[in-house]
């Protein structure tokens, strides 16, 4: 059997590895000269060094993600703290804190002050367990309270970062798959990881080598425009272009964007590499050598901002949380217009399975319907899934 698969972002890539340990002879088609798709790195002329399209943070929960790396070789290469730690910074009052869970399953963490959210009481976290029963109409803000220190300083900027969605529109549920995986099983589960390097160095270009080193037919620069009648093919293409390829999916259609300001710029990474920001524009900041790159989630708001409105706004931020002069130093903005679906009740119902009416066709990506937000965690999940239903049948 040959199986086609058109799109080499992580979903595509999942799928085209899974079916080649299995012995399948794959051919995948990438449009663009590098692939990655959403999850790539690129040499940046102006800063003079390679960055990441975004900075992307993964939990060790994600075990996918880190089967997939593991089996690439490249497990090695993400790094984080040790420790379950997600240090903040405040930036309308300037104070640091750092969330500490402990290990296991038991989150004794809620009871000691100096581990849990400044301001918070033990029983603010019982909203944690109101996510538990959510279903797929139940918004995150009314659901958690949407007000207090808790949704404030965490709850909200995790629904933003996990679901990337504005917390009074997005479905809860999709949240509710994240933190049972990850902050439900205990500390363990969600230590915060992100590639050493870059995503390229760490989930791109060895799994491309891996494919070739097997066999793998993977062709850069080839845009599929039409499906082959009859040939088994895996569609591992954002949603917009699934529905082009193949006209009766319903796939979903509305988007939010991620900014990503990478500014010229070293500090000290401190015991995690990264930072929660709230109170400001910022959300989280990465320092990596000599890049100081920040995310800003949900980011639709932001569309008519002019880009050094946005860089003299999030650099503001920066200054305050971490001490840094007036001046902005050299930097780029990278917007991702349909970084992912906006985790909208609707459109989480137009998220199609795997399977298609043809039985020669299965889907992957990140807008398939995995029951996790779009995250490289949902997007290898989706390729596993089509690479099996391809194997098997079902
Ligand atoms: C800025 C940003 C920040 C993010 N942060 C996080 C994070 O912190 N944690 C996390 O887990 N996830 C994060 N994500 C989401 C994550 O990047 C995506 O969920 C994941 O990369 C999606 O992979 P995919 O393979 O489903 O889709 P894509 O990456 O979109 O891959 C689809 C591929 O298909 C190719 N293609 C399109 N048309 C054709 C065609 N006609 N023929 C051939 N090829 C074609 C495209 O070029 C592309 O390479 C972030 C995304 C962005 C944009």
């Amino acid at each position: 059997m040959t199986v086609t698969i058109i799109g080499g972002g992580v979903a595509g890539l999942a799928a085209a590895c899974t079916l080649t340990e299995c012995g399948v002879k794959v051919v995948l088609h990438e449009a663009a000269k590098a692939a990655g798709g959403r999850c790539r790195s690129y040499f940046d002329p102006m800063l003079g060094c390679r960055i990441d399209n975004g900075n992307h943070l993964l939990l060790s929960g994600n075990y996918a993600v880190m089967a997939y790396l593991a089996r690439v070789g490249t497990l090695d290469s993400l790094t984080g703290p040790v420790r379950p730690v997600f240090p903040f910074v405040d930036v309308a009052s300037g104070t640091h804190w750092k969330l500490r869970m402990n290990r296991g399953r038991l989150p004794w963490w809620v009871f000691s002050k100096a581990r849990r959210v400044p301001g918070t009481r033990t029983s603010d976290y019982l909203a944690l367990l109101k996510l538990r029963k959510a279903e797929i109409d139940d918004l995150v803000a009314p659901l958690v309270g949407g007000t207090g220190a808790l949704y404030r300083n965490l709850l909200e900027p995790l629904a933003i970062a996990a679901l990337n969605t504005p917390p009074d529109v997005a479905s809860a549920a999709p949240l509710r798959a994240v933190i049972a995986e990850t902050i439900e099983r205990g500390g363990a589960h969600s230590i915060p990881r992100f590639p050493k390097v870059g995503l390229s160095e760490s989930f791109i270009d060895p799994a491309i080598d891996w494919l070739m080193a097997r066999g793998a037919d993977v062709r850069l620069g080839s845009r599929v425009t039409d499906l082959t009648p009859g040939a088994k093919t895996i569609l591992a293409v954002p949603a917009w272009v699934a529905a082009e390829l193949m006209p009766s999916l319903r796939v979903p259609n509305e988007h939010q964007a991620i900014l990503n300001l990478h500014f010229k710029c070293r500090i000290d990474p401190g015991e995690a590499g990264f930072w929660g920001l709230v109170g400001g524009v910022a959300e989280w900041v990465f320092a990596k050598g000599d890049i100081l790159s920040v995310t800003v989630s949900a980011a639709n708001k932001y569309a008519e901002i002019e880009n050094d409105v946005l860089a003299a706004k999030v650099w503001a931020d920066l200054a305050t949380a971490f001490g840094l002069g007036a001046e902005i130093p050299a930097h780029r903005v990278v917007r991702e217009k349909r970084a992912t679906f906006a985790a909208t009740p609707a459109q989480l119902r137009l998220r199609p399975p795997t399977r298609t009416a043809d039985p020669n066709i299965m889907l992957a990506g990140d807008w398939t319907d995995t029951g996790l937000p779009a995250t490289i965690e949902g997007a290898i999940r989706s390729g596993n899934a089509a690479a099996m239903a391809m194997l098997t049948g079902y």
